[in-house]
């Protein structure tokens, strides 16, 4: 068997570990004679699951207990939709902070919904840049402020929390979701899909004050009513059971490297080895503004588009793949996630240097 160095932006590179204890329980999950995919998901194994899980997520985050976590489907995709349909609130607006295509995505359905205001954009610099809080032009009877807390096309990443004052701030974190801590009392709510950090597609968190949740458009599919999923503990229809025990596992794997401070830690020294050599080459370049940069998404550029398929060809044949930047902004990316080894990233800089000298 053979494992690459896997740079997929998602779905993506899950911890070794947890792969291995899901293969090791596959057929008998804990002497109940059965794979967790084929539980019923209200017996008392799945349940058992279920609470654990959420427990564990409740403890990596330190989420307050006036939140509920939510675990449903839809992708963040989904939620683009949904957030409106639960978080308007009799009101008809909401401020959206554009800083690249995930918060387009995110603007371009929320239109359907209410009305949009765009309180901040990055559009001057084409989205290589998260803008100031400063310029920020906050209705005070917008619904909410929604951001996208990590760009996971563009590589642009905030490393601060916005002040929103009474305005619930909601952020789509689908492509930095436990990477590192965060104070989910400075948000109203957080989402993202589970098929970067957190486990297999399929699975959507939501993490909502409870003081918002209760107003849902009265056409809000029961499904995605954030009341009736909290007081049905997420089971008002089947849960996606199976990604949520490889959740649990990494969740327990996130723990056992030391929590969120810790996988921080790992995340800056991993990308430091990408960013340091990307600063200091003067062949390849990084289009995003220094203190903007994603610790997940590294996306950079060759001096000449005609050399990208052979950088990519070379990495393959390497053992790195999913190098390919998005047909959107072009280049390469390299999405270094929780679950990517330092090896990985140190691999990829020792091609690109080898690839430079052969042709810089
Ligand atoms: N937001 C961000 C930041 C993303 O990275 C993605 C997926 N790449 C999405 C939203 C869409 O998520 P999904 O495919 O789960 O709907």
């Amino acid at each position: 068997m053979t494992r690459v160095f896997n740079f997929s932006a998602g779905p993506a590179a899950l911890p070794e570990p947890v792969l291995r204890e899901a293969a090791a329980e596959m057929l008998d999950w804990h002497g109940s004679g059965m794979s967790v995919m084929e539980m019923s998901h209200r017996g008392k194994e799945f349940m058992g699951i279920l609470a654990e899980t959420k427990a564990l997520l409740v403890e990596l985050l330190q989420i307050p207990s006036n939140y509920k976590v939510l675990f449903l489907q839809g992708g963040a995709i989904g939620q683009n939709a949904i957030i409106p349909m639960n978080l308007l609130r009799g009101r008809t607006s909401a401020d959206y902070v554009h800083t690249g295509e995930w918060s387009k995505k995110s603007i371009e359905e929320a239109q359907k919904y209410c009305t949009v205001r765009v309180a901040a954009t990055a559009e001057a610099s084409q989205y290589t840049h998260v803008p100031k809080q400063s310029t920020w032009d906050i209705d005070p009877n917008a619904a909410y402020v929604h951001i996208c807390a990590n760009e996971t096309i563009g590589g642009v990443e905030y490393h601060w929390t916005p002040d929103t004052g009474d305005i619930p701030l909601v952020a789509d974190m689908s492509s930095n979701f436990l990477s590192k801590p965060v104070d989910v009392s400075r948000f109203g709510l957080i989402y993202g899909g589970a098929q970067k950090n957190i486990g297999p597609a399929g699975l959507t968190l939501v993490i909502v004050r409870d003081d918002l949740i209760g107003q849902a458009l009265p056409i809000t599919p029961s499904v995605f009513d954030y009341r009736v999923l909290a007081d049905n503990d997420s089971m008002i229809n089947t849960p996606p059971t199976y990604a949520i025990y490889i959740a649990g596992l990494v969740f327990k794997w996130i723990k056992a490297q030391g929590g969120l401070a810790a996988m921080a830690e790992l995340n800056r020294r991993k990308a430091a080895v990408l960013y340091d050599y990307l600063d200091a080459t003067g062949f390849y370049t990084s289009p995003i503004a220094k203190e903007d940069r994603s610790l997940m998404n590294v996306p950079f550029r060759l001096p000449d588009p005609k050399l990208d398929a052979e950088f990519l060809k070379g990495a393959e044949a390497r053992g790195m793949v999913q190098l390919k930047g998005h047909r959107v902004v072009g280049g390469m990316r390299a999405s270094i996630y929780n679950a990517v080894p330092v090896e990985a990233v140190q691999a990829l800089v020792a091609y690109m240097k080898e690839f430079e000298a052969a042709r810089g």
